[in-house]
Order: C-alpha cells, then structure tokens, then sequence
C-alpha cells in the first residue's frame, strides 16, 4: 500500500550512514535497501513517518517529522488492531487509514 504520493519528510544523509542496515530491520515498511554498503530510500511513498528508522540509526543519518497526523493514526491503527489500515484517527475523510 503507497500511503501518500510525495509527502513523507523522511531524509537520508548518506554522508553519515555507515551501511548498518539497521533501518531496514526496523521500518515497517521496506522503504530502504542497502545498496553499495550505504542506505537507499526505494520507497519513499511507503512511508507513513513512525520514526523508527531516525529513532534506530545510531549515525544520525536519517531525520523524518514522526508523530503528526494520519501516519500517527496509522501506527496507533497497528499497534491497537494488528493493521496499520484500521487506523484512528476520525479525520474527516471517515477512516482514510
Ligand atoms: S540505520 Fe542509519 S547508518 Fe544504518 S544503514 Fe540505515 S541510515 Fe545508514
Ligand atoms: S519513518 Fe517509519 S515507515 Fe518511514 S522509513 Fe522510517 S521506519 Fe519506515
């Protein structure tokens, strides 16, 4: 599922990524590849902006504006449901997510 089109803040500073690949274990959504020993975002309209990735880099490498709006709902719809598409938020768009 694309959740929006060229929307998500996430960044990546391949200057400070080391190739750890620890963000693609934790993204729930396989928004990045390891691709000549440095992150790659492949994905960027996955991205529904958890936090995890920029959370979970220990190189500083990834900044993303997490725990605003519909990708929040998203991760509470997950967390509370097991489905990131029976989000909560009651947005006006009646369970966009
Ligand atoms: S966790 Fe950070 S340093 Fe590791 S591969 Fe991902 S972006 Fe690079
Ligand atoms: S913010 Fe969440 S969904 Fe987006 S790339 Fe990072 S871990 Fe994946």
């Amino acid at each position: 599922m694309v959740y929006m089109k060229n929307v998500s803040t996430l960044k990546l500073d391949k200057d400070l990524c080391t190739g750890c690949g620890r963000c693609t274990e934790v993204c729930p959504r396989e928004v990045f590849t390891i691709e000549n020993r440095k992150a790659s975002i492949t994905n960027l309209d996955n991205c529904l902006e958890c936090g995890a990735c920029m959370n979970n880099c220990a190189f500083k490498a990834l900044n993303v504006k997490s725990g605003v709006g519909c990708a929040a709902a998203m991760v509470k719809g997950l967390l509370k449901y097991g489905d990131m598409d029976k989000g909560t938020c009651g947005c006006e768009n009646g369970g966009c997510c």
